[in-house]
C-alpha cells in the first residue's frame, strides 16, 4: 500500500478511491457471498444482477437495467462527460456447479473498481465517466457479445475486468499474451427420407451418413488449417433405431481460430464440407449458426502494464505474463474490438487445480478469494484515474488499439 500515494489533487484522488473501497469492503464481500449462496446460471441471474444494480443505485450511480434486451444486464453510471471508464462485472454460474468459475468475485471487483473511481473522480473535480456494466451470462451465450453489437461500451476510453484464476493468473503485459480464440458455434442439421434399413433401404436417404461425411470432411480439412484452429464436434440426433434409416441427424460443433478474420474462413469451408455431405447423400442441409460469433481477445498492452504497476501498487504480486496462443474463447473478445481492453486474472488459489471444479467453488468464497478481489478492485480503480488524467495514456492507449485491429484486418 506504501506505493498508493502521490502529492496534490493527484494523490488525494488515489487515497479517495482506496478509502472508498476500504469503507465499502464489508458490503462488496456480502454481496459477493449472497451470490456465491445463491447461484443463477446464464440468462438466469436474476436475484445477483439486481442485488448489484441495487449496490450501484444505493451509491448514487444512475442505473439502466435490461440494457441489450437482456433482462439481466445493467449500465451503472457516474459522473459526466470527459473521458469515459467502464468496469465490466459479471456473475452467472455454472449448472450443477455453482460458482466454480468464480464469478462472484468478478461481480464485485468491478463495482468495487467503480465505488472506488467515482470517489477520485469527485476528489479531482474533473469531468470524467465510470460506467460498470453488469454483463450476464458469460459460460453460455455470452451477454457482452450482444451488448457489444449493440454498441453500449461505445465512447469508451478504458474497459478492465478481472478474472479470479489460480497461482498462474497473470495480468497480460506483453504482447501476446491475454488472447482468447475467436470462436462460431454451429448446428448442422440433415434431412433425409427414413426406410426399412434391410427391407427397402434403397428407398432412403441417410441423414446420419450425411453427418458422418461432414465429420470426415472436417478432419480431412485439419490437415489445412493454421496451427491456432480447433473444430470439434459432437452428434446430437444420429437416429433412432439401428433398422430404421435416419431421416434426421444433428450435430452440433465449435469453430475456433486466432482472429475472427480466420475464424470466419473456417465456417465458411466446414459450410462447403456440410454441402457436399448433402450433395452425395441427398440430404436436406440446414447450416445455423444459432448465436452470434464470440471474437479474439485484443488485449490493450498499453492499458495492461499500467494496471499491473497498480497490482504492484497495491501489493497483489503474481508471475510475469509471456506470450502464450490463446486456448479458450471469451465474450470479452467483442467489448475488445470495440474499446481498448484488459481482463487480467488474479489468484484466488496458492496451488494449480482444474478449473470449473469444486475446489473453485470453495476459492470464490474464501478470505484469499476476496481479499484479492478488493485488492484488484482497487488497481482498477488507480488506472482509471490514471486513465482520466492523463491524455497522453489515452492517446497511446488507443493509438494501440487501433494498430492492433487493423493487424487484424478489422
Ligand atoms: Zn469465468
Amino acid at each position: 500500500m506504501e506505493t498508493v500515494q502521490g502529492n496534490g489533487t493527484l494523490g488525494a484522488a488515489r487515497r479517495a478511491a482506496i478509502a472508498a473501497i476500504d469503507d465499502a469492503r464489508n458490503d462488496l464481500v456480502a454481496l459477493s457471498k449472497s451470490i456465491h449462496a445463491n447461484p443463477e446460471i446464464a440468462m438466469q441471474e436474476v436475484a445477483a444482477s439486481a442485488a448489484c444494480a441495487d449496490f450501484l443505485a444505493d451509491r448514487g450511480f444512475a442505473v439502466a437495467r435490461g440494457i441489450a434486451d437482456l433482462p439481466t444486464a445493467f449500465r451503472a453510471e457516474a459522473g459526466s462527460l470527459g473521458p469515459r471508464v467502464a468496469f465490466l462485472s459479471e456473475y452467472d454460474a455454472l449448472p450443477g456447479l455453482g460458482h466454480g468459475c468464480g464469478h462472484n468475485l468478478i461481480a464485485i471487483a468491478g463495482i468495487g473498481a467503480g465505488v472506488g473511481l467515482r470517489a477520485a473522480i469527485e476528489k479531482l473535480g474533473t469531468d470524467a465517466t465510470v460506467a460498470v456494466f453488469g454483463t450476464p451470462a458469460e459460460e453460455a451465450i455470452g451477454g457482452k457479445v450482444l451488448m457489444a453489437e449493440r454498441g453500449l461500451f461505445d465512447g469508451v476510453d478504458a474497459a478492465m475486468g478481472a478474472h479470479p484464476g489460480t497461482v498462474e493468473a497473470v495480468c497480460p503485459t506483453v504482447e501476446g499474451s491475454g488472447q482468447a480464440l475467436a470462436c462460431q458455434a454451429v448446428r448442422i442439421d440433415f434431412h433425409g427420407q427414413s426406410a426399412h434399413a434391410a427391407a427397402d433401404p434403397y428407398n432412403g436417404v441417410n441423414a446420419l451418413n450425411a453427418l458422418i461425411e461432414t465429420f470426415n470432411g472436417i478432419n480431412a480439412l485439419r490437415q489445412h488449417v493454421r496451427a491456432d484452429a480447433r473444430l470439434h464436434g459432437i452428434i446430437t440426433d444420429g437416429g433412432t433405431a439401428p433398422n430404421v434409416v435416419p431421416d434426421f441427424a444433428a450435430g452440433e460443433f465449435l469453430v475456433r481460430a486466432a482472429t475472427v478474420a480466420s475464424m470466419n474462413d473456417l465456417v465458411a469451408k466446414v459450410r462447403r464440407i456440410a454441402e457436399g455431405a448433402a450433395l452425395i447423400t441427398g440430404a436436406d442441409l440446414a447450416f445455423l449458426m444459432p448465436e452470434p460469433a464470440t471474437w479474439d481477445m485484443i488485449t490493450n498492452v498499453t492499458l495492461a502494464r499500467r494496471l499491473k504497476r497498480n497490482l504492484d501498487a497495491v501489493g497483489l504480486r503474481m508471475p510475469e505474463a509471456r506470450a502464450e496462443e490463446g486456448s479458450g474463447s471469451t465474450d470479452w473478445g467483442n467489448v475488445s474490438y470495440m474499446v481498448p481492453s484488459v481482463e487480467t486474472a488474479f489468484p484466488i488459489l496458492d496451488r494449480v487445480c482444474t478449473w470449473h471444479s469444486p475446489e473453485v467453488v470453495a476459492a470464490a468464497d474464501s478470505p484469499m478469494g476476496y481479499d484479492n478481489t478488493i485488492a484488484v478492485a482497487k488497481a482498477m480503480a488507480l488506472t482509471g484515474i490514471e486513465v482520466v488524467t492523463e491524455p497522453e495514456l489515452r492517446d497511446e492507449i488507443r493509438g494501440e488499439f487501433v494498430r492492433a485491429k487493423a493487424a487484424r484486418g478489422a
